[in-house]
């Protein structure tokens, strides 16, 4: 006779959905947090054709899909296929996380910034109130940023951005929520900042957002979000100016997956141990 103990549990269908998709390390990250929580779920790497997003969407939801992480390019389209969206996804334009509700209702959440602000007070140990923070970059990752950065009460949140007439919507469109300003590159080097978060794309091709070398303040932190094995050339260069503490965004990506575990889940995973192993390569 079976006893309690001898059935399965049901096993969830996750899978991190992009274009390309083969690198990414979610299925990884996931799977540890299930194991930590006890439970049996399934995580795949889809990648979907670009213009076949809806479609893989709808045939994933009719496989029994419970939810999705969406990456690049389909952040915005994940927003669009939304029923629902969370405040943070509305405000952010975009989503990541995607919830398939029993009523067949599409949810969609946007995890990116918290995974920053957790990732910067929580693991690093930095309290954001009352710092000026300079936000380099204003594509879909730093608009997904600028919420969530506000709520920590920062002094001041500026934005610059290699095209400056996006860094200036950008801060148009938060203005009802906080203060934020937008900076032209020439305008910031006349000042210091106490956090630099790289929200650019450009260490991708093995570069550095131009910025002048003086906009750090005594003992200010750079963070890149982009991760990598090797420090990225925003740490890199940020070091050659003075500064000795500097980060990539591995902590953001899992502290970013913790989040869309929770919504799935209901359970919020430990992420030390994730972030650990990640680093060590095992
Ligand atoms: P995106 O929407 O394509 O935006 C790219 C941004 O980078 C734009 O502001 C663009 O400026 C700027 N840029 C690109 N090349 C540049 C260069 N050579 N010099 C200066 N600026 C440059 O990309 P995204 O989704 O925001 O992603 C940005 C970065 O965040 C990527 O590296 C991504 O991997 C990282 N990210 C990390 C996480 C994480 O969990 N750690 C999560 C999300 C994103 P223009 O407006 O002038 O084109």
């Amino acid at each position: 006779m079976k006893d309690l103990f001898d059935f399965e549990i049901p096993r969830q269908r996750f899978a991190v959905v992009g274009h390309p998709v083969a690198h990414s390390k979610s299925p990884q990250i996931h799977q540890a947090f299930a194991e930590q929580c006890g439970l049996k779920i399934g995580y795949d790497a889809i990648q979907l054709d670009r213009g076949g997003f809806i479609q893989g969407i709808r045939n994933l939801q009719a496989g029994g899909f419970k939810g999705l992480n969406v990456t690049l390019p389909f952040k915005e389209e994940a927003r669009a296929v939304s029923d629902e969206l969370s405040d943070r996804a509305r405000i952010a334009g975009a989503v990541n996380t995607i919830l398939f509700a029993d009523d067949g209702t599409v949810f969609g959440d946007n995890t990116d910034g918290a995974g920053l602000v957790f990732d910067i007070q929580d693991n690093m140990g930095i309290k954001l109130t009352g710092r000026r923070l300079l936000l380099v970059g204003a594509g879909g990752a730093a608009r997904g940023a600028v919420q969530p950065l506000l709520e920590t009460g920062l002094a001041a949140l500026s934005i610059t951005n290699r095209t400056a007439e996006r860094a200036r919507r950008l801060a148009v469109d938060f203005q009802q929520i906080g203060s934020v300003q937008a900076l032209a590159i020439e305008q910031v080097g006349g000042q210091r900042f106490d956090v630099v978060v790289n929200a650019t794309s450009a260490g991708l091709s093995g570069q550095v957002p131009e910025l002048p070398n003086t906009i750090f303040s005594d003992g200010a932190i750079a963070y890149d979000m982009l991760y990598s094995n090797h420090p990225t050339p925003f740490m890199l260069w940020a070091r050659s100016c003075g500064v000795s503490h500097a980060a990539d965004g591995l902590g953001m990506l899992v502290e970013q997956a913790a989040e869309s575990f929770f919504l799935w889940n209901n359970v919020r995973p430990k992420t030390d141990s994730v972030i650990q192993s990640l680093r060590s390569g095992s």
